[in-house]
Parts: C-alpha cells; sequence; structure tokens
C-alpha cells in the first residue's frame, strides 16, 4: 500500500502462473466461490467451498478465518476514516466434510471447529454460505456510483505456522493481511453490462447477463472490481498483458499511467525475475480514505495524480510501487502484521530504484533527511524497522517502514555496487517465491549472496543497533 500520508509527508512529496500441476495443488488450499451480485443493495452473497491440503491439516482441532468486512460493521477507528455506510460479512450453514458444525464469530475473525478425527483424514473440505455488504466509503472494499471494489470480501484462510494462529485483529494502519498461497475458482453472476476485473485473467469484454468463471491459481488473494464505469488502455510487458483502467474526467493521465505500469513491469520482470502471471490490472480510482494505492495479485490500484510543490502530476510512483509489490508481497510473502518493512521497504526500494533509473529522479537527499529524522524518533520513543503494525502511528509508519528501509538500500547500493544488491533481491526472489519469507531470511541471502558479514550493517539501518 502507499497511503495518502507516506506520499505527502515531504516537503517535496516523492516525485513523489504459472499453472499448478496436480502435485503442487494439493499443497495448496482450494477455494471455490460463488458470487452474486446485487448492484441495488451493494450486496455479494453465495457460497464458499474451501478444500484444505492434507499437509496443512493432520492435526488440526480448529480453523480460523478472517472476515474482514466485519470491521466496517462498527467503526472502532477514527471518525475521518469512518465509511458513510457500514459493511459486513455474514457467514451461515457451516459444514465440515458435509456435516454441520458451529461456528464461533468475534468481530473479524471466524472458528470453524474440526471434528476429533483429523489425524488419519487426508483433506478438510468446509462449505458455508455468505452475505457481504459492501460499505459505502470504506477503505479498500468500497462501492460508488457503479463501481464495486471486493477486496479481502470473502471468508480468508487465516495462516498458521510455527508462531500458532495468525488471528490478529484489524487495524487501518499498514495492511493487516497475512495469506498464504492458494487456488481461486470463482463463479461470478452479475447483472447485464458490468465487467469484471481481477486478479484472474478477465473477459475480454462486459459480461451479458451470463455467468463467468474465472480461475487463478497459486495466489495470496483474490480482488475484483464490477464496473460499468471504466473505460481501459491495453498493452503488453513482454508476454504479460497489462491493462489500465479509468474513470471519465481521468483520460489526461491514463495512456502515461499505462506507459509507466508496462515499463514497470519490464524494469522489475528484468532486474528481479520474471512476473509468474499472464495479466495485470492497474486501476485508478480512490479506493477508500487514505489509500493512495494498493496492491493485490495480478491487480493494484493507484490514485490518478499527486500533489507535488509543483502541482498535481500523474501519479507514476504510486502505479510503479503497486506493481512492484507483486513481487514483494505477491510472489514472495511476509507476515505483513509482524514485519511490514520487508514488503514496503524493499518496494519503496523498487519504486525509487525505477524512477531514479528510467525517470531521472534523484530522491537521495528526502532519503538521508528521512533517515536521520528516524534515528530521532528511535532516541525518542525506542521504535525500529522492524516492528508490528499495532506499534506504528501513521507518519511513524511510513517513515520507518517505507523510507528508512528504503534509505538503507541505496546505502547499500553505494556500498557494495547496485550490481550486488541486485543480485541480493534476485536470489531473495528465487529462494523464496510462492512462500514466506522473514528479515532473517532477507539478511541470510545478503550476506550469502556478497560473501561479506553484513548483519552488523542491518542491524544498524532496522534495529537502530550501535556497536
Ligand atoms: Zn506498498
Amino acid at each position: 500500500m502507499i497511503s495518502v500520508i507516506v506520499t505527502g509527508w515531504s516537503p517535496r512529496p516523492m516525485n513523489v502462473l504459472r499453472t499448478a500441476s496436480s502435485a503442487e495443488k494439493t499443497e495448496r488450499p482450494h477455494y471455490r466461490i460463488t458470487a452474486h451480485y446485487h448492484d441495488e443493495s451493494a450486496q455479494v452473497t453465495g457460497h464458499v467451498t474451501v478444500t484444505l491440503p492434507a499437509k496443512q491439516v493432520s492435526d488440526l482441532r480448529e480453523v480460523y478465518f478472517h472476515l474482514y468486512p466485519n470491521a466496517f460493521a462498527h467503526w472502532k477507528w477514527g471518525a475521518h476514516t469512518k465509511p458513510k455506510q457500514p459493511g459486513y460479512l455474514h457467514v451461515s450453514r457451516v459444514k465440515v466434510d458435509g456435516v454441520s458444525v458451529a461456528q464461533q464469530v468475534k468481530e473479524t475473525v471466524m472458528k470453524v471447529p474440526l471434528p476429533q478425527q483429523v489425524g488419519t483424514r487426508k483433506t478438510v473440505r468446509i462449505d458455508m454460505d455468505y452475505r457481504l455488504q459492501l460499505p459505502k466509503g470504506g477503505t479498500r472494499l468500497n462501492t460508488f456510483k457503479r463501481t464495486a471494489f471486493l477486496a479481502q470480501w470473502y471468508p480468508m484462510l487465516a495462516v498458521k505456522d510455527q508462531d500458532g494462529w495468525h488471528i490478529e485483529p484489524y487495524t487501518t494502519i499498514g495492511d493487516p493481511f497475512y495469506t498464504r498461497m492458494s487456488d481461486f475458482e470463482i463463479t461470478f453472476h452479475v447483472p447485464s453490462g458490468y465487467r469484471l476485473i481481477t486478479s484472474a485473467r478477465d473477459p475480454e469484454d462486459p459480461v451479458q447477463g451470463v455467468v463467468t468463471t474465472l480461475r487463478r491459481h497459486n495466489v495470496r488473494d483474490f480482488a475484483a472490481v464490477i464496473t460499468k464505469d471504466y473505460e481501459q488502455v491495453q498493452g503488453k510487458a513482454g508476454s504479460v498483458r497489462v491493462r489500465l483502467w479509468y474513470l471519465p474526467g481521468m483520460e489526461d493521465v491514463a495512456q502515461e499511467l499505462h506507459d509507466a505500469a508496462v515499463s514497470g513491469m519490464k524494469f522489475f520482470s528484468q532486474r528481479f525475475g520474471a512476473y509468474p502471471y499472464d495479466e495485470v490490472d492497474v486501476v485508478l480510482g480512490e479506493t477508500g480514505y487514505g489509500i493512495a494505492g494498493m496492491e493485490y495479485p495480478g491487480l493494484v490500484t493507484s490514485i490518478p495524480k499527486i500533489p507535488t510543490r509543483q502541482g498535481e502530476r500523474p501519479a507514476v510512483n504510486v502505479v510503479v510501487h503497486e506493481l512492484a509489490h507483486q513481487w514483494w508481497y505477491g510472489v514472495v510473502g511476509n507476515n505483513q502484521v509482524k514485519e511490514p518493512w520487508l514488503d514496503e521497504g524493499l518496494t519503496t526500494f523498487s519504486e525509487f530504484l525505477f524512477m531514479h533509473d528510467q525517470m531521472g529522479e534523484d530522491e537521495r537527499e528526502l532519503l538521508i533527511r528521512a533517515a536521520e529524522h528516524c534515528n530521532r524518533i528511535n532516541r525518542k520513543t525506542g521504535v525500529t524497522s522492524v516492528e508490528s503494525l499495532y506499534r506504528y502511528s501513521d507518519l511513524v509508519y511510513g517513515l520507518m517502514v517505507y523510507t528508512r528501509p528504503a534509505a538503507m538500500m541505496w546505502e547499500l547500493a553505494d556500498e557494495i555496487g547496485k550490481d550486488k544488491v541486485l543480485r541480493i533481491l534476485r536470489t531473495y526472489y528465487q529462494r523464496y517465491q510462492y512462500q514466506i519469507a522473514t528479515t532473517e531470511d532477507f539478511i541470510r541471502v545478503a550476506n550469502e549472496v556478497t560473501g561479506k558479514d553484513l548483519t552488523p550493517f542491518f542491524d544498524k539501518w532496522l534495529y537502530f543497533k550501535t556497536r
């Protein structure tokens, strides 16, 4: 994500599939979802079947799901972020392998008990009905005019790892989401004339009163925009279809931002490794309070223009930032609640690299000033760049999680050379693709690639350790 605060804090705003084989498929959860979109009531209703692979359920007593839309039912955060109309995600008729069970829902978390004899089972199939009410003016999950933004909109499996279940609560700072790779098969029923723009390869034309089934394997999430309002610019980056979607009134930036999206996809593919899917969509428009841009697998959002001292200009850096997340978050995952710097820091560095190499912008001074400011914040509060989301205020979050790590990577490039830094990122991308990486993993790769012990360097920059 980029928040408006992050892009706006500085004196000069930051100029400002692989198809799975059947063997792989059994390693990942599979979602089969039917989604009936009711435009009059701004609701989506239907059925979800989640099949969990044997490997992930062998000793489980229960399974947790995130029902993030419930955050918009009774807004607990600031009045300025409160949606104009609430939203929710209600789940009913939950069954495990065909047997009804009593789910427990507490705000944005749902617990589904599994029957006892789990040890010998092969896979677990969980069925449920759902009713999603879209909020108006919600952050990410939103609806306006004849457009619905479906983000974190279905019951999302929580992650269980060595630390146990991750059922951390929703928050308005950062992206409080943590998911593993899954396979999706979603059958949309939408009224005639609506378009589907999603994480999958999308139909060419608006839907004419028919049912559309879309599939995408090996992604962390599945986002969708259902719209009658958007127009597109289409092109290619290598074999990847790049589509930019804009609303009436945004014609003046559409072509330039599409060009930026295409060159961004090429730039990152060449430097970090291939983008493994066949399409990416860039959807312009503000998708909720405070959000300049947001990333989902195969789909990103961005505001069309960004304010600078010289006036408004096309939001090239936001588009490119969100696209870089396809590599850092989309393919190489991390726990965005526990270590948000890992995807945001690398993504901000990627964005700065693009803006420097392709757009001729030098933000060195800004990065140095921001890094120094972080030193002052750390001395005062003890907060570092490697903290969970809940430890940060809005402003400190942007500085510690985005800007400081970007400054760190730039400094590293000065010390060991840009080629070596790119080799670190390529190796990290290759080694942890489709997995969850940690700060330790990243540092290990950096040490290995350079043949040096860079741990003191990262300790200083990320943890503010002085030796
Ligand atoms: Zn971001």
